[in-house]
């Protein structure tokens, strides 16, 4: 059987469906990139946005007019949430809530074989998941959140947050280390890493030096200690969070940003959502202000010479009034923003915001987040200006059109001409 695979959303999504793609390899299907050559599609959905789940309806009508027809397997976090919606596109054989890969396996009716079952099919987790095709490897270190926050349905799909060990986690990335220059830790709510787990003491290889001089805003500072336990197993690679609460960066992950960015990429993608605090109190983000999330990156800023800085915002929130997107706007210029994703809000089915009263008139949504969009382009072009022609450590990601595309420690793409590139993963590079 051939299987296509596409992948909707967020990293963790990335890495469910690396884990789902091994399965299949493993019971002898092939994998194939060409939809045209696919006897069966495996769609991994994601619900953050009416947009994303908007796209996968269009993906999988697309695949159902093909010639022959593909059929199809909805996975993933829309797929959890469901309301008989997904079932009745066309072709679609299966929706499978999650990302079990013997569920999908099931779903699509290939049997689950000794190699399968070798490959850690229905187990937690198994060998590192190499072979994703690019220099940077990702490294799921929890799943789920224990957070409710209004416009999310996530919490709704994924359920509560459930960490990985530490010694599974470090087995992993010795094994990505093999294959990749770079790791990206990713997970639904990273910054809670551990708190749902009991201290495994002596399960951590710490350093020497190692130290935790207090507990995060929220409880057990537990990230700080799954980096130190990664960077001294496997120090020749460079780790990087993927997206972190501001208030969520203790004090051992801020010293590694300042002191070690050759083993932690000087680069945080802290979520935002609003810079109004009566907009983060009706989203149900309890756990930081607009003062401390400011505070936080400010410290950080003054501290780390180079620092890449990205933010999720969602513009018209409902109840959202012209003075609240102004404190967003204020906020936002007054931080070293480098990027911006923004995000005009729109209704997920199940999220408690849905009962919210004062949305905002369509117009004037889409105006906010325009302006938000704009000064984001602002700051990310002025950011790179203060960075040309300086040196940065440089991943290779991607490659295409006769270049290869670097990523740099602050997450700036430089693209470098094939016949200039010395084939290695991970070079020093002059920014362009
Ligand atoms: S912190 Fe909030 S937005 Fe993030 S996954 Fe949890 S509930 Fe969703």
């Amino acid at each position: 059987m051939n299987v296509y695979f596409h992948t909707f959303g967020c990293k963790a999504n990335q890495y469910d469906t690396a884990r789902v793609r091994r399965a299949f390899e493993h019971a002898g299907a092939a994998v194939v990139d060409d939809p045209a050559a696919a006897d069966l599609a495996v769609v991994n959905s994601c619900t953050v946005t009416h947009e994303s789940e908007a796209k996968l309806g269009r993906l999988v009508r697309r695949l159902a007019r093909r010639r022959g027809g593909i059929q199809t397997v909805v996975m993933g976090c829309a797929a959890a949430l469901d309301n008989g919606h997904i079932a009745a596109l066309p072709s679609v054989r299966a929706v499978v809530g999650g990302a079990e890969p013997a569920q999908v396996l099931r779903a699509a009716g290939v049997a689950v074989g000794v190699g399968a079952q070798a490959a850690g099919v229905g187990a937690q987790h198994a060998a590192p998941l190499h072979g994703q095709g690019r220099s940077r490897g990702l490294l799921k270190i929890q799943d789920g959140c224990d957070e409710h926050c209004t416009f999310c349905a996530t919490t709704i799909a994924r359920g509560a947050n459930r960490s990985r060990s530490i010694p599974e986690l470090v087995e992993e990335a010795r094994g990505l280390a093999e294959h990749h220059a770079e790791i990206v830790l990713t997970g639904v709510h990273i910054g809670t890493y551990g708190q749902d787990r009991a201290a495994d003491p002596g399960a951590v290889p710490r350093g020497p030096d190692s130290h935790n001089p207090g507990p995060s805003a929220r409880g057990q500072p537990r990230l700080g200690v799954l980096l130190e336990a990664l960077i001294l197993a496997v120090p020749s690679v460079r780790f990087r969070l993927s997206s972190i609460e501001a208030t969520e960066v203790d004090d051992t992950i801020a010293r590694l940003l300042i002191e070690a960015p050759r083993h932690l990429a000087a680069h945080l993608h802290a979520p935002l959502q609003s810079g109004a605090d009566r907009i983060l109190k009706r989203m149900g983000r309890h756990w930081y202000s607009a003062t401390s999330y400011r505070a936080r990156l400010e410290w950080l800023a003054e501290r780390m010479p180079v620092f890449g800085l990205g933010a999720d915002i969602i513009a018209g929130f409902p109840g959202e009034t012209d003075a609240d997107h102004r404190a967003t706007l204020a906020l936002v210029d007054a931080l070293p923003f480098t990027y911006l994703h923004v995000f005009p809000y729109s209704e997920r089915p199940g999220a408690a915001a849905t009962r919210l009263p004062g949305p905002v008139a369509p117009a004037i949504l889409r105006d906010r987040a325009r302006e938000l969009r704009e000064l984001g382009e602002a700051k990310e072009r002025a950011y790179r200006l203060t960075r040309l022609d300086r040196r940065a450590d440089g991943v290779v990601c991607g490659r295409g059109e006769g270049k290869v595309e670097v990523l740099t420690e602050d997450y700036l793409s430089v693209y470098l001409p094939v016949d200039e590139w010395d084939g290695s993963a991970r070079f020093d590079i002059t920014i362009r």
